[in-house]
């Protein structure tokens, strides 16, 4: 066969039947960020790629790179299946909230290992039964998305008003601005609580597994804050997240 070999690991964002027995992946790899590959035979009974292309599966690809824009699947090994985050309704739901952000988010060939060990990171604490509820919570999935934002190169502006540089006053959010603004600035935005800030300063300067507290009024305001900031900047709009 002509063409390349691309050996990588990746995990499974989205997986699609495609045709009579085939499967079509979205993949988010360690060495080249966004791949798109077929799986061909893979739904036949007796497919040597077994289950292991399904969503979140974390593997150890050989992936033959030809003319086409889809690369074709030649050798899987499973690094880690996450069964226990399939079996929990919410760790599955937020799970798939994360992948469905690394979707939208990350859709370049470039590598961004941040990312991709945010995201491996994630879904191994969704699928440990000792944190598996914390991380399956509306504040550890916003957590998750400041965390991906930054890695993406779009996290929000929190140390001083965007459109003015005051550090004091902070009593909004512009997602057209990409921050918080100050109380003189503040026309076009909206109102960002105290308790709202400090969770975005929180969740940026800490690891994930340390996932900071605010009340259920407060993770609103940080969640239509890092999605107006990803509508204006990265051109992208996230699913609700919880
Ligand atoms: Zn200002």
């Amino acid at each position: 066969m002509a063409g390349k070999t691309l050996k990588t690991e990746a995990v499974v964002l989205r997986s699609i039947r495609y045709g009579e027995a085939d499967r079509i992946l979205h993949l988010y790899s360690a060495s080249r960020g966004r791949i798109g590959a077929i799986a061909k035979g893979v739904r036949r009974p007796k497919s040597r790629f077994g289950g292991r292309l399904e969503p979140f599966f974390r593997l150890d690809l050989l992936l033959h790179e030809g003319r086409g824009e889809l690369l074709t699947v030649t050798s899987v090994a499973t690094v880690d299946g996450y069964p226990r985050l399939r079996s929990s309704g919410p760790a599955l739901a937020a799970a798939t909230r994360a992948c469905d952000a690394v979707l939208r988010l990350l859709d370049s060939a470039e590598p961004n290992r941040p990312a991709y060990n945010l995201l491996c990171r994630y879904l191994a604490m969704l699928d440990d039964r000792a944190t598996m509820e914390r991380m399956a919570s509306l504040e550890a999935g916003l957590s998750f998305r400041l965390k991906l934002a930054l890695a993406a190169g779009f996290a929000p502006e929190l140390a001083s008003c965007v459109r003015c540089g005051e550090a004091e006053h902070l009593v909004g959010f512009s997602g057209a601005g990409g921050g918080v603004v100050c109380a003189s600035c503040e026309a076009g935005s909206f109102a960002l609580s105290e308790g709202g800030h400090r969770f975005m300063v929180e969740a940026i300067g800490r690891s994930l597994a340390e996932v900071p507290a605010a009340e259920e009024r407060e993770l609103r305001q940080v969640e239509r804050a890092i999605g107006e900031t990803l509508e204006h900047h990265a051109h992208v709009q996230l699913r609700p997240a919880a």
